[in-house]
């Protein structure tokens, strides 16, 4: 690669304010998934409202997937590691997602979709991440997009080290989406026994990293697999640096804290308690998907 690109380098990195297990739960039509960012880390990490981990190879853990659901006021990411998830939304739009890929959707006024496996067997893997919106967008038209795996710009470094930049910028290397008021930052690392990985991330911004295959070290503490580290904020830190103690792969996903109120509803995620009421009659009218581009 470009050598010019790997000249970052991180001099106060962020340390570990604590480890999250997640909650073992099911959504949709009992899709058995663990709840890694959960609603009591909202207001903590700040702009992102959730992240769910779905991984199994017992097709009835999945099967059912996510039949037509509303959503409203906030982005969905998913990005599936293995398996193929088919998407369909109240405007006719349909997508496949498979290995290594992403749809990004922006719900913004109303999108009614479903999102169902295409498989009957094998293993299913992927994550969600919700992201808010802004007040002043949360009723922009929906958009959406897919990503298949080859067209997420992705690098490597000198150690070995392959990132997969979804969204953000690493090293010089746009990602697949970016976004002005969240400035999400959303990178799939996968980092080789005994490498090392640094990440400039601004003091202000709210950051985490989920481990989903080894084990990792950030500023001397052990992170094991399946859990998050949520990473301090303090005014003099200016990113992350992580350590694998084995080959290991991990989600670092950060981002600019909106500071506005956070009212949810289910899939409705407003600033006020009137425009979750408003949703739910719109949704009664069915006035939420209509509108959708
Ligand atoms: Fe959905």
């Amino acid at each position: 690669m470009d050598t010019s690109l790997t000249s970052a380098t991180v001099q106060h990195p962020r340390s570990v304010e604590r480890l999250v297990a997640g909650q073992v739960t099911s959504d949709g039509a009992g899709v058995k998934l663990t709840r890694v960012l959960t609603h009591n880390l909202q207001q903590r990490l700040d702009p992102f409202l959730m992240l769910d981990a779905f991984g199994s190879d017992q097709p009835d853990d999945y099967i059912a997937g996510f039949p037509d659901h509303p959503h409203r006021g906030f982005e969905t990411i998913t990005y599936m590691i293995a398996g193929r998830m088919l998407h369909r939304d109240s405007a006719g739009h349909e997508g496949l997602l498979e290995n290594g890929g992403v749809q990004w959707m922006t719900a913004g006024r109303g999108v009614i979709h479903s999102e169902i496996p295409q498989q009957e067997d094998g293993v299913m893997e992927g994550f969600q991440l919700w992201l808010n919106l802004p007040a002043r967008d949360k009723m922009c038209a929906p958009w959406y997009r897919d990503f298949k795996a080859a067209d997420l710009p992705r690098y490597t470094t000198g150690q070995g080290v392959a990132v997969t930049v979804i969204a953000g910028s690493s090293q010089g290397v746009t990602g697949a989406v970016t976004r002005e008021a969240t400035a999400p930052l959303y990178l799939d690392v996968f980092l080789p026994a005994g490498a090392r990985f640094e990440q400039l991330v601004p003091a202000g911004h709210n950051a985490f990293v989920y481990v989903h295959r080894g084990e990792v070290t950030i500023a001397g503490q052990t992170v094991p697999v399946q859990r998050m580290a949520l990473l301090a904020n303090s005014p003099e830190a200016d990113g992350v640096v992580i350590d694998a103690t084995a080959d290991a792969k991990v989600l670092l996903i950060s981002g600019q804290p909106l500071k506005e109120p956070i009212a949810q509803y289910g899939p409705f995620v407003m600033n006020t308690q009137q425009e979750i009421y408003q949703a739910l009659s719109d949704m009664r009218d069915g006035r939420l998907g209509e509108v959708a581009v």
